[in-house]
């Protein structure tokens, strides 16, 4: 499961246990949350690249939530992010909306999924609300 490069899929430059590792790995044993709305985005783009369903559901704000959660069906795979923007969201903030470019292919092709996504913190955790439109 942690069989992946040292190197963080999220774009960070930095090493996979110190950056997303401790959020979505829980078999470590003291957890931790990520404190941004931006870290939370990186962190759930990792979940994505390395098929963690169940991070990606644990993030998620139950009210949006889908029931059943895919981390990317084949043929797709994840290239990388590069985080556009972001608005609050910060670790005194309650909303915060990340704005981002990831990269995917998909049947050979390289394409591009660019999308703003809406954060909230609740009970000091930030979750994953939605896309803005
Ligand atoms: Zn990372």
């Amino acid at each position: 499961m942690n069989d992946i490069a040292a190197v963080c899929p999220c774009g960070s430059a930095k090493e996979y246990q110190i950056c997303c590792g401790p959020y979505i790995n829980k078999s470590i044993s003291m957890p931790l949350v990520p404190q941004t709305a931006e870290k939370l985005m990186r962190s759930r783009y990792t979940a994505y690249v390395i098929h963690n369903e169940k991070y990606l559901s644990e993030s998620w704000h139950h009210t949006t939530r889908p029931i059943n959660i895919s981390a990317g069906q084949e043929p797709v795979k994840w290239v990388d992010l590069t985080i556009i923007n972001t608005i609050d969201g910060k670790p005194g903030d309650s909303e915060g909306v990340v704005e981002f470019i990831a990269r995917y292919k998909a049947n050979g092709k390289m394409m591009k999924l660019h999308e703003i996504s809406c954060f909230i913190k609740e009970n000091g955790r930030w979750f994953y609300l939605d896309a803005a439109h």
